[in-house]
């Protein structure tokens, strides 16, 4: 189905980010999965091209580009060469975000423009050994010492774990209240502040996921963002534009999965014909693509709903849980119609299938999804 959701200037910026995949990303791809971890220096070369933060002040080095289409543009194309490892999104329409739109003028300041530039490497540090889900059962405090906060705790399946420069914290501050937290920036070298190792993964193998431990580590005050206690909403508030990347993603990368598998049972022979003529292959591959379509119209109303400020929290989850849902559909259909060379590495299908599975479970599993539309639903 043909999109009209983009205008020239979002076309010209996609062939752009594009050229700039199938130069600095594209030939890494493998030696990256290798090492567990992206090279740096990626970051850079993304920031001197104005990708990180588009939307962000020319003050601080962005270029003002208020419109999430761009966003979505980079999701598209990063999960369309399948790389799991650079994540501009979590980066870019996450972590950024949380400091300009809780920071003060003065953080802002000092922090957005190396991040803007792709010299300060970001991740948000939620999720513990024995909390995920429910967030509010985190253990990790910050106790007030006057003119600093001391941490202590762990984090751990920490996206950009090991590269990240700026580590935005949720701790707890009020043993009385649950719901109290704060968001700390946790900086590369602060005492204390100590890298587990890069997880093993089932898919993801470019992306550094990590534990991290904080041992007492002193925070100044001008670390903070916003209020001490009012991390928690802090965090509800930007996870509806997070969902909204992962849902970007995912429908690009069914599609991607789509192509990848029509290419393949073209070519494919069995019992003297192409697998793509058998009734079963034709009816699996109408049934993906109808589904994506709808998926994608869904998604890009999301899109310019968000832009109009107007997608709420249930819908970005309705969006999330579709299309993520679907992906891990289409991926394992893909395998199938792979036959047996779907299940070898060296298969792009292959490699769709494993980094597809996690999207259903990070940044809100698809059951606690369910939980948020329900909600709304007054039942
Ligand atoms: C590769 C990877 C990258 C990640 N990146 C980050 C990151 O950068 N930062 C970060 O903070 N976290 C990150 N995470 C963590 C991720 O967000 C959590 O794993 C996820 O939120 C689920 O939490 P959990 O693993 O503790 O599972 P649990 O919360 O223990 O859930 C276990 C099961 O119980 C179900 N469940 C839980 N509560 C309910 C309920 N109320 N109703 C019904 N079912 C329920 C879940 O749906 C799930 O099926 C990452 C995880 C991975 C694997």
């Amino acid at each position: 189905m043909l999109r009209n959701h983009f205008e020239t200037e979002h076309n010209l910026f996609r062939d752009a980010f594009r050229s700039f995949l199938d130069r600095e990303v594209v030939p890494h791809q493998e030696e990256w999965e290798e090492a567990g971890v992206v090279d740096r220096n990626v970051w850079r070369k993304a920031g001197e091209m104005g990708f990180l933060l588009p939307w962000a002040e020319e003050e601080y080095g962005g270029t003002a580009l208020k419109d999430f289409r761009y966003e979505q543009i980079m999701c598209e194309e990063l999960a369309a060469i399948n790389e799991p490892g650079f994540m501009i999104p979590l980066h870019s329409a996450l972590c950024g975000p949380y400091i300009a739109e809780y920071g003060n003028a003065e953080q802002k300041a000092r922090w957005l423009p190396g991040i803007i530039r792709g010299e300060s490497i970001l991740a948000v540090a939620m999720t513990e050994p024995s909390a995920g889900s429910d967030l509010a059962g985190m253990r990790t405090t910050a106790v007030d010492k006057g003119d600093h906060f001391v941490l202590n705790g762990s984090k751990v399946f920490i996206s950009n774990g090991l590269l990240a420069d700026l580590v935005i914290v949720a701790a707890k501050t009020d043993p009385s209240n649950k719901h109290a937290m704060g968001l700390f920036v946790v900086e590369r070298g602060m005492e204390g502040f100590e890298r587990g190792r890069n997880l093993k993964k089932l898919g993801m193998k470019s992306q550094d996921t990590a534990e991290l431990f904080f041992n007492n580590v002193k925070v100044p005050k001008e670390n903070l963002l916003g209020d001490a206690k009012g991390g928690f909403f802090y965090l509800m508030n930007m996870l509806a534009q997070e969902r909204l990347t992962n849902a970007c993603g995912a429908v690009a990368g069914a599609e991607a999965a789509l192509n990848a598998t029509i290419d393949y049972v073209k070519e494919r022979k069995a019992f003297d014909r192409p697998v793509a003529h058998f009734q079963n292959t034709r009816f699996k591959l109408a049934e993906m693509r109808t589904q994506i379509d709808v998926a994608q119209v869904f998604t890009d109303r999301c899109v310019m709903d968000h832009n109009q400020k107007k997608l709420t929290a249930e819908v970005a989850a309705e969006a999330k849980l579709f299309t993520t849902e679907l992906l891990c559909k289409v991926v394992d259909e893909g395998v199938q119609l792979h036959g047996g060379w779907g299940y070898m590495w060296e298969y792009p299908i292959c490699k769709m299938y494993a980094n597809a599975r996690i999207q259903r479970i990070f940044a809100g599993t698809s059951e606690i999804m369910k939980e948020i539309i329900s909600r709304g639903m007054k039942l």
